[in-house]
Formats: structure tokens, sequence, C-alpha cells
């Protein structure tokens, strides 16, 4: 069975969420932890994280994806802003332990000029500073498109970021289709290849999980701007291959296109008959 689902508005709370998920054909979701662009995260409601997790025993849902503020930056050349991220993910970590054992993804950031070993090192000096020894989330590196200044669109940079990393088994990656593409990776053509490079960099024990997203943009153009399944650059015959490959088929896969709920649901229709 294929662990899919899409990203949801956090505003109605988590079980509201997790209805959501199911009503359109999901066993998961990806949810921002809070406004996008930063700001202060509501006071969690014990009983509505409890409701949340007590409907996904019963429907037997994958791992829920919390996604950081994409304007987050831990590796800015600014002291503030590096600050500003190092406490937002120390809370939005705090505050994943209301939903134990699930996925917590960010984007590593732009190194703004001052290089990628640079960004590198800043980036993994946050991870050291947030992560804590009895914590059950799991905290993933988004692959990214490599615009602009992006640390994260080849595999050998999030390697190095995790391999700073002294905690480095609380961290995993999630592998965004529409990135990898636009960062050069063939997954259109050459599935097997990527998978193969991502195993000898990273490790494929590290993925955990994907991004489902088609691209408008062609390979390796460095844009990052997601299309709807099927009708971007990558095509359905690609993601065919993608949701049944044997190495991936098991991971949650989360849509990020540019959809409401109703197109999403189609999506996920389309995806499962695969
Ligand atoms: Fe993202
Ligand atoms: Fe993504
Ligand atoms: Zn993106």
């Amino acid at each position: 069975m294929l662990n899919i689902g899409c990203h949801l508005s956090v505003s109605k709370g988590f079980l509201a969420m997790g209805k959501q998920a199911i009503a359109i054909g999901g066993n998961t979701f990806q949810f921002f932890t809070r406004n996008p662009r930063g700001g202060k995260a509501k006071d969690i409601d014990k009983a509505d994280a409890d409701a949340l997790l007590e409907l996904m025993k019963e429907n037997n849902f994958a791992k829920i994806l919390a996604h950081a503020p994409y304007t987050l930056n831990p590796c800015s050349k600014d002291e503030k802003t590096r600050e500003f991220a190092f406490q937002t993910m120390e809370d939005d970590l705090r505050r994943m332990e209301y939903l134990p054992h699930n996925l917590y993804n960010f984007h590593p950031g732009s190194h703004v000029g001052q290089g990628v070993d640079k960004g590198i090192e800043l980036i993994s000096e946050v991870l050291n500073s947030v992560l804590f020894e009895d914590m059950t989330t799991t905290v993933l590196l988004e692959t990214m498109a490599g615009k602009g200044s992006e640390v994260g669109s080849r595999f050998e940079e999030l390697r190095a970021i995790i391999d700073r990393v002294e905690l480095s088994d609380k961290m995993g990656v999630c592998l965004d289709t529409c990135h990898v593409f636009d960062g050069g990776y063939d997954i259109k053509e050459n599935l097997d290849g990527v998978l193969e490079e991502f195993d000898r960099v990273i490790g494929l024990d590290r993925l955990k999980a994907i991004h489902i997203n088609d691209s408008k943009n062609p390979l390796g153009s460095h844009k990052d701007r997601h299309e709807k399944i099927g009708e971007g650059f990558i095509g359905l015959d690609a993601f065919e291959r993608i949701v049944t490959h044997p190495i991936l088929r098991s991971l949650p896969f989360y849509l990020e296109t540019p959809n409401e709920l109703d197109g999403y649901q189609k999506e996920i229709e389309l995806l499962k008959k695969f």
C-alpha cells in the first residue's frame, strides 16, 4: 500500500488535519509548524495532539511530517537570523514530542556568499545545539534545487552536514523530486542511477521521506517551481516508476503540488492506482 498525503493547513488543529487526510484518500500529511514566514507558534493543545495520535493508530497512518518555516536560515551571515533559526527549531523539536516518533523537515539554508563549506559548518552548529539525546523525532534535511546560494542541492553537501552532527542517529533526508530534478539529478531517465548515487554518498538508510512534485522547469534548471503530477518536465511515467520502486515504495510520500484539496485528492487517487 502506498503511504501518501499532502501538505495541509494547521490552522484548524491536528485532528482536523488527520481527518482531512483521510477524506482525500491519504494516510499521512505534512504541515508547517508555524506561519511559514516564522513568528510565534500557537500553544500545543495536548488533547488535540492525543486525538490525532489515536486517529493515526486506528487508520494505519504512516509518519507525519512537520515542515519548519522555509524562511529559516541556519547558515545566514547575520547572527540574529541564525539565532532565530536556532530558537525556532529548538521550540519546534520540543513541541514535536507531543507527537512522538514522527518527522521534522527543514531547508538547510542559503550561505549568501560565505561559501558552501562555511554554510555546512553553520548548519551543523545549529543542529548540534538543538538536537537532544532523548528526542524521538527524526530531523530531515531536504534536498534543494540549488537556487541562489542554497546549500543541499548536492548529495555531498547533505552528507557533509550529517557527518558533523554529533547525534547523527537523529538525522535523515527528505528527497524532493522537483528539487533533485532541478538540481540536475535525472530521476526521469535514470532513477536507479540517482538512487545508487544517493546510496554511495549519503546511504539509503538515511532516506526517510519523499516530497512528490513535478517541476515546471527542465533538468538542472535550479529554479524550484513545483508543478502538478504529470504536468511538468518529470512526467507521469517517471512518477509511476518512483512510487513503485522497490527502494522507495514503502516510504511516506507528501504532495506539495500547486493544488487545492480536490486536486490533491485526484493526485492521490492517480498515484495509488500505480
Ligand atoms: Fe520544503
Ligand atoms: Fe519540498
Ligand atoms: Zn520547493
